[in-house]
Order: structure tokens, then C-alpha cells, then sequence
């Protein structure tokens, strides 16, 4: 292509478009050509599929046609979110002067054009583009090495919408947990570590996109260099202690926001950094199976985090999501966020006024992140006016609070420590109806700025002056209907019918009537009058625009310039609506605080599901509260749970686990009563998907997930454990559960929850002290399975596989079926102890054992009905027959 631009057969256009292109090979180049953005050639292609739009051509190329389609630079920010979302990269390319110039240095040139933007996934601001009750992340990754096996990693996540900056740093087995727990939208990742063979398959589940960096200028040095640019500091301590891989890591962030934004500097927070072991481990598969901030189908709703979210603003329901991807591993700072609750719990009247308070500010933090890179419009000024006004009325309401905890008194310091003079600087300002944009003008209030009053009333005037001026013209040329009027062409003019132009053009008039058009029937004249009116009307909307303007980055500079007060507000403010939502929660849902220490303990009583009992609950049905305790004094204790499908296993086993995260990240807890030493690391194997896009079978998948719980899990973690050694024959099966459960016990010594339908195993409770067994409640009545969903001690003594089955609508002929089967291997089980088990046989699992199937007794029924002759029978007869028939049922 950069050949064929200087074979002199493309247009200067064509040429400056491949030339740009070439330069952005990644990315949808979007080519503004007046008020549309174009894409050409595969880009064309590839942007109409996805979006829906014609594909046409424009001019040639080589001789062939040029593909092209085209966006409106109006709806332009649709279109992005739409191709961000489908995963591409867009480079915004814009005209850099104006069309003038460019014809000044010569007819042919074009326009000079350059990239201003590279919109990515993870760098994105406008508010059209995000989620408000999400992070938008990016997470640059670097790593150096420790030893001949061994990485330390450093991880720098950049939300550019809100100026937040983190770094963090773990080693490779714990490296997939962290970026877990920050969910990145983007991940940048340098060459080195992207080829890495053993992370290629990693990078690929993260479901973030991948970008990877070239390796240049991607050293410590450089990157320390970097940080110190941005910050405009000669050292980093001030910042704190970091690992080298850290600052790599933060340095290619700061690199990939100086590629993407091109030359506009966003506002950003200087690094925080979470220390290693500060939160609660809990690496990806876990956190999708206990479905925390979204469902396993990918959305919020259904999450613990929608059912928990009772914030009002945006950057609360934010805060609530990056407190439940992080709980706390801190029993100190876990009370401490408790206390905040508990507080607000006990002074509801408290609450709501806070709440009200809150409800009314907008989402400041990405306004200002707007205003600082220049792409801010007036709405984004009345969002940082209301939301400073509640920060002062927050801070008013704190201050007069008794009895504020440690985090709640620290929130109230910095909201009344900013300074929101310029708040009401802002509400004097801005008018009440705000363009979208400000080029369009008219957003500065009446009364403001005396010099744009003039200019406005003079815009204003302007109709009265043309007015007067027709009235005047009319009476002196007796004309009258003699009218002023504009056109676009020739500006404001007079016109008048055709006999009175002929007059107009001799004496006396023809000194002050210029003539210019001469219509069918009429004749229009331009006068000196008009023509001064003229310029300066549309002078003086040009002075008003530049005025306000003026006005407006005055005010966003000023913003900026104190905007580390600003997102220490903004952040304040969201740990005030969390702690406030929590606290509702608390209340409306009568959840209690647990009681959160550094023991090994773990007692639940009356613990609930809060995601399931709220769906009950929209049903009109009860939610069986459970108890739990696992607690032990140097090791944890470990429930091995047996019960019927669908008796509540999976139910129980999820909500202990979610009680922890919830307690850990600071939150009350769906329980009576509730005692957790502080877990590390959460585990879990629950249920089982194949993962064929991995191909890897559901054995596979749980033998890798078994594997790294058995290898990392430590007296510390919590694991809960659904069904291992189902995807495999009973035997392999029930030797591997039986290896781990006494792994966990000896080697391990977590607290657990291990739900089987090896009943068999349950004989261990026997034999190692720290294992008992519970089951699911289950009556039977009217030959119908009834769940209690009640957790008991002791051991389910059947299965009700059958009665399950037959609820999900397997036909009858093939229950009945089962049935027989059922007895003949529980007949040959008893007579030939040695053969053992098989409790829950897999369905279809049936045909690989032909003996049972082939010695069973025949079946009475059958034999029965084969005995009949429906030919030979009277109707009376066959009457008979059915009775029989259903009698030996
Ligand atoms: P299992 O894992 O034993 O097959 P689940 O935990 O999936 O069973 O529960 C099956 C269904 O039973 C759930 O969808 C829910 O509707 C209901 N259920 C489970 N636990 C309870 C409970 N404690 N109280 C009321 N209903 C429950």
C-alpha cells in the first residue's frame, strides 16, 4: 500500500490516508472528511458489517474501487461503543487546520490530518461509552525474574475515566487471581510475556482484550523516568516502597497512555499500592462460580453484586463492586468498615439524609477526567457543580454526626476540607439549559460576564434594529411593501417588487441602494446600513462564543488544578454511599455483623443464600436457613456432605461461601449469627461445564482445578468442593475423592465443604477426627420426594435419583425401567459386598455395565402385557385386563 501512495496514480488524499493508515495498522482508522468520519478499503468492510451500515465505494485505487462507508461525526460516539464493544481499536483521525490554509498553499493540497486519539477498550471517557457501575480499567503487566523458574509480577491498573492508578505485585501462581480481582477491560501486556508459551492459552480466558506492547522503552529506567515525568517529582518515595516490576509495569501504562492520548494528559492519581496478601485470594474460576459481580452467562443481574447493591451513585455502586472483587484479609480494617456500618444502621435518620444527599450527585470523577483531557463540554461543569455542592452538604451532615467511626471521620475531614467556592463560582455561571457541546455557545448565564450580555443584546437588538430600519426605508422610499431580509448568499438585503427596484436604481437612490439580485417580479438591494449591521451581528457571535469559551477553560483549569482534592471528595463521598448501602441492606434484609478475628473458626447460624432467597422470595417461598461450623484450633474442619440432587447441596455449599466474601469485604452477613477467622484464600470446585472451547473434558477441567486446590490451599483457606470424580467411572471417581478428602485433612488442614454422592465416602468421618458428615432433609409423601432443604448430621441414606428424574419428566417407561435396575444392583451390591456403591449412577453410564442389565429378573408387568391379545378380548375384557395391569404396579 505505501508503494502504490508514491506510484502517482492515487489521489493526495488517498496518499495521506495510506500514509496514516499504515501508521495505525491495529486500528479502524476513522478519517474525518467534514462532518462524517470515513473508513476505506478493510476497514470499510469490516466496520459496515458490524455496524450495520452501506458499503459504498468512492474513486479508485490501482483500478479497483475503493470500498468506503461513513459515520456522522454527530452519532460518532455510538458507532465507537458499538465497535469497542465488538473488541476493535479505533484511531480518531482529525483535521488539524482549517480548509483555508490548505488551499492557500495551493489548489491540489489537502487538508493536513492527524490521528488525536486511539479509542481502546480500556481507555475509553465518554460517558455514552461506559458503565457507570463499573471500573474501566486497563492493566499493564511486566514482570522480572527472581530465579531460573521463578517471575515476580508487577501490575499497574489505570482507570483513565476516574484518574485512578494502582500497582500490585505477586508471582505467577498468583497472578491470575489479582487480575481477577481488578477484571480489566484491557490488558497490556509486553512481547515477552505475551509469547511466553506458558501464559499464551492465560491470556486468551482473562476475556479482557489483549493488547501487546513491543519491548522498547519498556525498561525500569525508562519507566522510572516516566513516572517521575508524570508526577513531576524527583523521587518516588513519596508514593511509597515498589517492586521493579511494579514500576515496569507502570511505566508501560504511562507509555500506553501517552500512545492513546496523544498528546492530551489525563488527570491521574498518584500509585496506590495494595500490599501482596491484603485481600482475600480468589482466583477466576471461583469467582465466576459463585457468580460475584456477574453471572456465569456474563451478566450483572443475578450477581451477589446486584443483589446487594443498594448504592445511589455511580461511583458507590463502583466502590461496592471493587470492594466485593477485594475483600479484606485485614481483621482490623474489616472491623473498621463494620463499625461505618453499624453506625448507620443504628442512626437510620442518619442514613437517609446521607442517602438524599448522595442521590443528588452525578458522576463527578469522570466529569473531571473529561474536563482534564480537553473533552469536556459544559454538562460535564454542572455535573462537578452539583456533585462539589454535595460534597459540601455531605460534609455539613457529617460534621454534626455523634459517634462517627474511624472511616466515616476521615471521609467527613475531606469533604470538609475541599474548598467548593468554585461550585458556587460554577453556579453563577452556567445557565439552566446546557448544549451538548461547547461550541455550540449559550451556556453562560445572563448577568455573568457584562461584556457578553452587550454582545448578546446586540445579537438580540438586532431584530429590532432591522426593523426599524425597513420601517425607515419603506417610508422614505414609499414603498411599502418594501422588506429587509438574508439569505446565506448575499447577507441582509432590501427587497422590493420589480417597478419600485427600477426606481431604486436612479437618483436619488441609487447612492444608497446597491443592486444586487434580480428576481421574477422583484429586485433586492444591499444598502452600507445593512451591510454594518451585518458584520457586526455576526461579530459580536463571535466575540460571545469566544467569551464563553474563555470562561469555560478558565473554569475547567481551575478544576483541574485542584482536582486531587476533587477525587479525594469523590472517593470519600463513594465510601460514604457504601457503607450507607450496606448499612440498608443490613436493615431491610435483616442481616447481621459478623464477628471477624483471626482464629480458624467458621460457625454460621442460620445462614442464607442471598441470591437464591431472593428469587424464592419473588415467589412467595420460604428460604431454609443452615448452619454451619467448621471451626477448629490449628487446623480447619472439614463437612462432607451427601443428599439427594436438588436437595440444596450446591445452595449451601455457595452461601457459606459467599458469608466470607461478604464479611470480609466489610459488609454485614445474610445470618443469625456469624463467626469467620479471617480466610486467605477462597477455593472452590463447583459444579462441572465442559470446557470444550479449551478441550478439555469436565474430568480435565476438574482434575487441573483439584490440583491447584490441593497443591495452594492452606489452614487459612476455604474451600467448598462440589462432586469430584463425577466425570469419571464410579471407581477412578471415588479413589481420587477419597485421596483428597484425606489430602485436605492431613496436608492441607483448611476448612472445607465437600459435597459427594460417594457415600461411601461419609465412612471417613470415622476414621479422621476433623471429618463429619451432614445431609439434606428429605421426606417422602404420597410417594412424591419432598426437599427440606434443611441440613442435618449423619448421611443420606438413599438417593431419590429416581424420584428426581422422574420429577424432570424422564418418560415413566424409562423410570420404571431404572427402577429394576436399581434393585438388581443394589441386590448384587449386598451379595457381593466387595462390588461396592454406585449410588448416583450416571444415566447413560447404564449400558456400559451389560451384566445387571442382561441377569435381570423380567420384568411382571412386561411379561403381563405381552400375554395379552387386544384382538381376541371383548372391550369388557380388556377393562379387566387394565386393572390388573395397574394393580401390579
Ligand atoms: P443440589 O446442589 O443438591 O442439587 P441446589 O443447591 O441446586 O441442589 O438446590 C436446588 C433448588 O432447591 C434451588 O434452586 C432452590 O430453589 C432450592 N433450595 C436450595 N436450598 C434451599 C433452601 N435452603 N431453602 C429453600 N430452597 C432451597
Amino acid at each position: 500500500q505505501a508503494k502504490s501512495a508514491q506510484d502517482g496514480r492515487v489521489t493526495p488524499m488517498m496518499a495521506q490516508y495510506i500514509e496514516i493508515k499504515a501508521a495505525n495498522p491495529d486500528s479502524l482508522l476513522f478519517y474525518r472528511m467534514g462532518d462524517f468520519y470515513e473508513l476505506f478499503f478493510e476497514d470499510a468492510e469490516i466496520a459496515s458489517q458490524a455496524l450495520g451500515i452501506v458499503l459504498t465505494k468512492r474513486g479508485k485505487h490501482q483500478g479497483q474501487d475503493i470500498p468506503m462507508c461513513g459515520v456522522p461525526v454527530e452519532r460518532a460516539d455510538d458507532y465507537l461503543q458499538r465497535l469497542i464493544g465488538l473488541g476493535h481499536r479505533v484511531a480518531v483521525c482529525e483535521q488539524t487546520e482549517d480548509p483555508a490554509e490548505a488551499k492557500k498553499r495551493g489548489a491540489k493540497s489537502v487538508v493536513r490530518r492527524d490521528v488525536v486519539r486511539l479509542v481502546t477498550p480500556g481507555t475509553i471517557t465518554e460517558d455514552r461509552l461506559l458503565d457507570p457501575g463499573r471500573a474501566n480499567l486497563f492493566l499493564a503487566v511486566a514482570r522480572r525474574r527472581v530465579s531460573d523458574s521463578e517471575w515476580r509480577y508487577g501490575l499497574a491498573a489505570v482507570d483513565i475515566s476516574t484518574g485512578r492508578f494502582t500497582l500490585g505485585e505477586t508471582d505467577a501462581a498468583g497472578l491470575p487471581a489479582e487480575i481477577a480481582r481488578f477484571d480489566p477491560r484491557e490488558i497490556l501486556v509486553p512481547d515477552s510475556i505475551h509469547d511466553d508459551p506458558e501464559l499464551a492459552a492465560f491470556w486468551r480466558e482473562t476475556g479482557a482484550a489483549i493488547t501487546p506492547l513491543p519491548r522498547e522503552g519498556l525498561d525500569p529506567a525508562s519507566a522510572e523516568r516516566r513516572l517521575k515525568e508524570f508526577f513531576g517529582v524527583a523521587t518516588l518515595d513519596a508514593f511509597g516502597t515498589f517492586d521493579r516490576a511494579e514500576i515496569a509495569a507502570a511505566g508501560c501504562a504511562l507509555f500506553y497512555i501517552e500512545k492513546t492520548q496523544i498528546g492530551s494528559r489525563p488527570v491521574l492519581y498518584p500509585p496506590s499500592r495494595e500490599e501482596a496478601g491484603a485481600t482475600l485470594a480468589i482466583d477466576a474460576a471461583t469467582r465466576a462460580n459463585l457468580e460475584l459481580t456477574r453471572t456465569l452467562s456474563g451478566e450483572r443481574a443475578g450477581s451477589l453484586l446486584a443483589a446487594i447493591d443498594c448504592t445511589v451513585t455511580p461511583a458507590g455502586a463502583r466502590l461496592l463492586g471493587e470492594r466485593l472483587a477485594g475483600p479484606l484479609t485485614d481483621p482490623d480494617r474489616i472491623r473498621d468498615r463494620q463499625d461505618s456500618v453499624a453506625a448507620l444502621c443504628e442512626d437510620g435518620a442518619l442514613r437517609d439524609r446521607l442517602r438524599r444527599i448522595l442521590k443528588r450527585s452525578p458522576d463527578f470523577a469522570r466529569a473531571l477526567s473529561r474536563l482534564g483531557l480537553g473533552r469536556g463540554g459544559p454538562r460535564d461543569l454542572a455535573c462537578l457543580r452539583d456533585g462539589l455542592l454535595a460534597a459540601r452538604d455531605l460534609g455539613l451532615e457529617l460534621a454534626i454526626a455523634p459517634n462517627l467511626s474511624r472511616e466515616l471521620a476521615e471521609a467527613a475531614r475531606t469533604l470538609q476540607a475541599l474548598d467548593t467556592s468554585v461550585a458556587d463560582r460554577l453556579a453563577a455561571l452556567l445557565a439552566d439549559e446546557l448544549p451538548l457541546q461547547k461550541r455550540d455557545g449559550g451556556f453562560v448565564r445572563a448577568g455573568y460576564d457584562a461584556g457578553l450580555d452587550e454582545l448578546r443584546e446586540l445579537q438580540q437588538d438586532s431584530r429590532r434594529f432591522i426593523a426599524a430600519l425597513q420601517a425607515r426605508y419603506a417610508n422614505e422610499t414609499g414603498c411599502r411593501t418594501l422588506r429587509v431580509k438574508h439569505n446565506h448568499m448575499i447577507g441582509y438585503f432590501v427587497e422590493v417588487p420589480q417597478n419600485v427596484g427600477e426606481d431604486l436604481l436612479r437618483e436619488p437612490w441609487k447612492d444608497v441602494f446597491v443592486h444586487r439580485q434580480t428576481m421574477a417580479g422583484a429586485m433586492r438591494f444591499s444598502t452600507v446600513e445593512l451591510g454594518e449591521l451585518e458584520s457586526k451581528i455576526a461579530s459580536a457571535a463571535d466575540r460571545a462564543l469566544k467569551i464563553e469559551l474563555g470562561l469555560f477553560e478558565a473554569m475547567a483549569q481551575d478544576l483541574v488544578a485542584m482536582s486531587s482534592d476533587i477525587a479525594a471528595a469523590a472517593q470519600a463521598m463513594a465510601v460514604v454511599d457504601v457503607t450507607a448501602a450496606l448499612a440498608e441492606l443490613a436493615m431491610r434484609l435483616d442481616w447481621t455483623r459478623p464477628a471477624v478475628d483471626r482464629s480458624l473458626s467458621f460457625r454460621i447460624a442460620g445462614g442464607r443464600h442471598p441470591v437464591v432467597e431472593a428469587a424464592l422470595k419473588r415467589e412467595g417461598q420460604p428460604f431454609i436457613a443452615n448452619d454451619a461450623d467448621l471451626s477448629g484450633k490449628d487446623a480447619g474442619h472439614i463437612l462432607l456432605i451427601t443428599g439427594p440432587n436438588m436437595g440444596g447441596k450446591s445452595t449451601y455449599l455457595r452461601q457459606n461461601a459467599l458469608i466470607v466474601v461478604l464479611a470480609q469485604m466489610g459488609s454485614f452477613v445474610p445470618a443469625k449469627e456469624a463467626r469467620i477467622g479471617v480466610v486467605d484464600r477462597l477455593f472452590s470446585r463447583v459444579g462441572a461445564a465442559d470446557d470444550l472451547a479449551r478441550g478439555r473434558s469436565t474430568f480435565m477441567v476438574e482434575m487441573v482445578e483439584t490440583a491447584a486446590i490441593l497443591n495452594q490451599a492452606t489452614a487459612r483457606s476455604l474451600l467448598i468442593l462440589d462432586e469430584i470424580g463425577r466425570g469419571t467411572a464410579t471407581f477412578d471417581g471415588l479413589s481420587i475423592a477419597w485421596a483428597a478428602v484425606e489430602h485436605l485433612h492431613e496436608v492441607n488442614r483448611c476448612r472445607a465443604l465437600f459435597a459427594t454422592h460417594f457415600h461411601e465416602l461419609t465412612a471417613l468421618a470415622e476414621r479422621l477426627p476433623r471429618v463429619s458428615n451432614a445431609t439434606l432433609k428429605v421426606t417422602e409423601w404420597q410417594g412424591e420426594v419432598v426437599f427440606l432443604h434443611e441440613v442435618v448430621p449423619g448421611a443420606a441414606d438413599r438417593s431419590y435419583g429416581l424420584q428426581v428424574a422422574r420429577l424432570a419428566g424422564l418418560p415413566v417407561a424409562v423410570v420404571e425401567r431404572a427402577k429394576t435396575i436399581l434393585s438388581e444392583l443394589e441386590r448384587s451390591d449386598r451379595e457381593n459386598p466387595k462390588r461396592v456403591f454406585v449410588d448416583d449412577l450416571p444415566l447413560f453410564a447404564v449400558a456400559a455395565r451389560p451384566e445387571p442389565a442382561q441377569t435381570a429378573a423380567p420384568d411382571p408387568l412386561r411379561q403381563a402385557l405381552e400375554s395379552l391379545d387386544p384382538d381376541q378380548m371383548t372391550p369388557r375384557e380388556a377393562l379387566e385386563a387394565l386393572y390388573r395391569l395397574k394393580a401390579q404396579l
